[in-house]
């Protein structure tokens, strides 16, 4: 068990590191009675659809259980793709060629979105586009990521290239991974301002914000209006719009068997010499893996620390549990951090569908757009407004997200509750041990 004390920093915090600049936010202002759309949640999908809503004249309110971006959306590692996942992580296997080229068209378009809003609505979210680095996890991943970089660019137009592990060091100074792919195209920016920044624009855009009220249950459409019952009092909405992704819950029983909320967590390292960071790191760029459960890593965006992802182990733990295992994981690849500390370790739930991919939708006269899969900074920024654009009569096309079949987890009896995610943490954890117990013999 790695030592606790060697590795917290006198100031560590189980806040994310992005709240120390730009923490969520509350807002007890009474609910109103009656509201032309009611968005449930307030992370980048709610406030992105309350912003176009609110544009086009229409009465929104957004109402989230807790804090004004207390859900993933101030938690994320805040990298920023067109597609990626879709290919990387497997969700395109077994879509017909028709749907996928639909799918990395929206991808693509979704990284457009959110560079053109950010440039136009000049939202302060220190976006850089520094490239993203692949790296195999194993020697034969590093075929699969090539070919997996041969798609993306002949189908969503991204510069690849391909680094053999005799050049990694050029990359990063790690001989954990096997080579990998660079992306050029691919980005990050700050999770906690960008948020802070959508909070803004809808706010000026015209739309109400809500903290401290979760949506209990929502009433049929009766008379043109749902009754929404609310911890805080009931609301008459004409519309009501989901966007709760990895934190559906209690509020809507149909979409939270479909979706499951799983958490990853975080650590960010002390400030750390400019030569070490040019060690880890020279081109400031996100870097990921092959593995089926997922490490990542970046700059903060001011370059100083470290900041380092994946799940602790198969069960969830306290974060000050959690945080020596991340540090215990992370000088595994970059053993040259041995000695330097952790100041932040949080978590957030990512929202995964049984297909890989996100959806959005109406059920039961209720609208919604969930299932990032871990990559919805983008993507659900996109699908919030994309959910908008539908509401206003406005949209050009049909979202590819936008299909009827959305898959129930296939658990029976599933309710919310992921009693299954240490099995299936742990089948992940032996396939990539096999792999790599493999790769050594
Ligand atoms: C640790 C971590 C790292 C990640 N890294 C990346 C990354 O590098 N790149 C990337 O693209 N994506 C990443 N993601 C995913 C990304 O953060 C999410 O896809 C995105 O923020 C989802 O936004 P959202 O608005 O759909 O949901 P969220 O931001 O999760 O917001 C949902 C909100 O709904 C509220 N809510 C739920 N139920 C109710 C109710 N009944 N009533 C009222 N409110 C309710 C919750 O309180 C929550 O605030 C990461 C996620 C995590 C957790």
């Amino acid at each position: 068990m790695p030592d606790e004390t060697a590795v917290l920093a006198p100031n560590f915090t189980t806040d994310p590191y992005w709240w120390d600049a730009a923490p969520p936010a509350t807002a007890r202002e009474a609910l109103p009675e009656t509201t032309d759309v009611l968005v449930v949640g307030s992370g980048y999908c709610g406030l992105s659809a309350a912003a176009e809503l609110a544009r086009n004249g229409v009465d929104v309110t957004v109402v989230d259980a807790e804090e004004l971006g207390a859900g993933a959306s101030t938690r994320s590692g805040g990298m920023v793709s067109s597609g990626q996942k879709l290919v990387i992580g497997g969700a395109v296997k077994g879509v017909d060629a028709a749907r996928m080229e639909r799918l990395l068209a929206d991808s693509i378009s979704s990284y457009e979105h959110l560079r053109t809003l950010i440039a136009e609505k000049q939202l302060d979210a220190d976006l850089g586009v520094f490239g993203r680095y692949f790296g195999a996890h194993v020697p034969r991943h590093y075929d699969r990521l090539r070919r997996h970089g041969e798609l993306l660019a002949r189908h969503t137009g991204v510069t690849v290239h391909e680094i053999p592990k005799s050049r990694q060091h050029e990359v990063t100074q790690t001989d954990f991974y096997h080579g990998g792919i660079v992306i050029d195209e691919y980005g990050g920016l700050h999770p906690g301002k960008y948020h802070r920044a959508l909070r803004r624009l809808a706010t000026e855009s015209g739309a109400r914000l809500r903290s401290h009220a979760p949506v209990l249950k929502v009433g049929p459409l009766t008379n043109g209006f749902h009754s929404v019952e609310t911890g805080r009092g009931t609301i008459r909405a004409r519309n009501v719009f989901f966007g709760t992704n990895g934190y559906t819950g209690q509020g809507n029983p149909d979409l939270r068997k479909r979706i499951v909320g799983v958490r990853s967590y975080q650590i960010a390292t002390e400030p750390l010499p400019p030569e070490l960071m040019a060690q880890i790191n020279p081109g400031r760029r996100m870097i990921t893996d092959s593995k089926r459960e997922l490490v990542y890593s970046r700059p903060s965006p001011d370059g100083t620390r470290v900041l380092f992802g994946c799940r602790p182990g198969l069960f969830d733990l306290p974060e000050r549990e959690a945080a020596p295992r991340l540090h215990a994981m992370m000088l595994k690849v970059w053993p040259q951090l041995a000695g330097y500390r952790v100041t932040h370790c949080w978590s957030g739930k990512v929202g995964m569908t049984a297909d890989k991919i996100a959806h959005m939708g109406r059920r039961d006269g209720i609208d919604f757009a969930l299932g990032c899969n871990g990559n919805g900074v983008a993507l659900m920024t996109y699908l919030g407004h994309q959910s908008a654009l539908k509401l206003l009569g406005h949209q050009n096309q049909p979202s590819a997200f936008d299909s009827p079949a959305f898959p129930e987890i296939p658990v029976p009896f599933y309710d919310g509750r992921p009693w299954f995610l240490p099995i299936v943490s742990g089948w992940y954890h032996l396939q990539d041990a096999i792999d790599r117990r493999m790769a050594r013999l």
